[in-house]
C-alpha cells in the first residue's frame, strides 16, 4: 500500500482515452486537470462523442486516438474491448507504449492477449466514476488498486502509478495487486454479495412477507428501502457503526437470526461460485451468452423487472420527493 507524490512519469506522454462512460469521463478529466495531455478515442455518432467536446476535448475514432499515443486507457464496456483491441488498438499502438485497463477481466480470461511489444497495467479505482470525479474536485482522491501484467519498458509499474496519480488515487491509497486477484475478486464480489446475492436476499424477504399476507408497500420498505440506511452506516463505520446505530431489539434478532439466513449451506455456495469464476466457468458462459446475443440474460432481466417489487417500488418511491429527479450518474455504479 503506497500514495505517490514523486513527479509523473506521463508529464510529456499522450494518453488516449477510449470510452467516455461513467469511468472514461472522469479518468479523461481528472488526468487533464493534472496537466496531462488527453485525448478522447470514440465511435462517431456514439452516444457520448458530444459530451467529450462539450468538455472540451479532441475527439477523435478510437484507431486515431491509439496511434501516437503513450498510454492507452480502455474504458469501453467489457464485452465490446476484445473487438477494439483488434480492429483499433493492435494495429495501432506504438512499440513501448502502455495499454491500461480498469478491469482485468479480458487479459486475465485471455479474451485480449496483447501485442508482447508493450506494456500492459491495470488501474481500478475503488469507485463510481462521479465519485472519481468529484473527490479530485475537492483536492482528495479515491483509493485505487494498480497491476502490472507486462513490463516490456522497465516503467510500467511508474506508468501506472502515474496514472492512479493523474486521476486522484495517489492523493488517497494505492494498493498492488495483479490481474488475477482484481478480476476474481470483482466477480465474486458482485455476484455473491453486491448485486447478485443482495438482490435475491431482498426478493426472498419481500415474497416471504407477501405471501404470509402483509402489505406489498410495506414490505418494500422493510426489506428493500430500508436497506440503504444499513448499508451506509456499513459504508461509514463497518459492524460497528451499525450495530451502534440499531437497537438492541434489532441487534439481537440479527445475532440470532441472520445466522439461520446466512449460514453455512451458504458459504458452501459461495465457494463453488468462487470456483466457477476461478476455473474460467464463469467467463466462458458469459462470453458465449454475449456472442449468441444475450438471450439469457434478456430474459433473467426482464423477469427482474417484472417482479411484484417493481410495480410497488415505483408506486412509492413516486410519493418519495427525495429522490426525484432519479438519481444521476453517481448511483449507476457498474461493478
Ligand atoms: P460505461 O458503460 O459507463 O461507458 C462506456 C463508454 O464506452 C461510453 O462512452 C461508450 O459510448 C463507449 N463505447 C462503447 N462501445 C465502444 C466502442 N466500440 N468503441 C469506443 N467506445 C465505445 O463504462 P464504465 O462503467 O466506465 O466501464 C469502463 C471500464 O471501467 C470497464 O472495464 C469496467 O469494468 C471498468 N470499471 C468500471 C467502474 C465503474 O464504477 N463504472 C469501476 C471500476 C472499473
Ligand atoms: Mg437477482
Ligand atoms: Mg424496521
Ligand atoms: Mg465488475
Ligand atoms: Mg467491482
Amino acid at each position: 500500500m503506497s500514495t505517490t507524490t514523486s513527479p509523473n512519469i506521463l508529464k510529456n506522454a499522450r494518453i488516449a482515452v477510449l470510452g467516455y462512460g461513467s469511468q472514461g469521463r472522469a479518468h479523461a478529466l481528472n488526468l487533464r486537470d493534472s496537466g496531462l495531455d488527453v485525448v478522447v478515442g470514440l465511435r462517431p455518432g456514439g452516444p457520448t462523442w458530444k459530451r467529450a467536446e462539450a468538455d472540451g476535448f479532441a475527439v477523435v475514432e478510437p484507431a486515431n486516438a491509439v496511434r501516437g499515443a503513450d498510454l492507452v486507457a480502455v474504458l469501453t464496456p467489457d464485452m465490446v474491448q476484445p473487438a477494439l483491441y483488434k480492429e483499433a488498438i493492435e494495429p495501432n499502438i506504438k512499440p513501448g507504449a502502455a495499454l491500461l485497463f480498469a478491469h482485468g477481466f479480458n487479459v486475465h480470461f485471455k479474451q485480449i492477449t496483447s501485442r508482447a511489444d508493450i506494456d500492459v497495467v491495470l488501474v481500478a479505482p475503488k469507485g463510481p466514476g462521479a465519485l472519481v470525479r468529484s473527490e479530485y474536485e475537492r483536492g482528495r482522491g479515491v483509493p485505487a488498486l494498480f497491476a502490472v501484467h507486462q513490463d516490456v519498458s522497465g516503467h510500467a509499474e511508474a506508468k501506472a502509478k502515474g496514472y492512479a496519480d493523474g486521476i486522484g488515487g495517489g492523493r488517497a491509497l494505492l494498493i498492488e495487486t495483479d490481474f488475477k486477484e482484481e478480476t476474481e475478486t470483482d466477480l465474486f464480489g458482485e455476484q455473491a454479495v453486491l448485486c447478485g446475492g443482495a438482490s435475491e436476499l431482498v426478493i426472498a424477504g419481500f415474497e416471504t412477507l407477501v405471501e404470509a399476507g402483509y402489505q406489498p408497500e410495506i414490505a418494500y420498505y422493510e426489506v428493500m428501502h430500508e436497506l440503504k440506511l444499513i448499508v451506509d452506516l456499513f459504508y461509514e463505520g463497518g459492524l460497528t457503526k451499525m450495530l451502534q446505530f440499531v437497537s438492541e431489539t434489532a441487534q439481537y434478532g440479527d445475532y440470532v437470526s441472520g445466522p439461520r439466513i446466512i449460514d453455512a449451506g451458504t458459504k458452501a455456495r459461495m465457494k463453488e461460485v468462487l470456483n466457477d469464476i476461478q476455473d474460467g466457468t464463469f467467463a466462458r458462459n458469459w462470453t458465449a451468452e454475449y456472442a449468441a446475443g444475450l438471450p439469457n440474460y434478456k430474459r433473467l432481466k426482464q423477469a427482474d423487472l417484472d417482479h411484484p417489487i417493481e410495480q410497488v417500488g415505483a408506486k412509492l418511491r413516486a410519493r418519495m420527493p427525495w429522490l426525484q429527479p432519479a438519481p444521476t450518474e453517481a448511483a449507476k455504479a457498474p461493478l
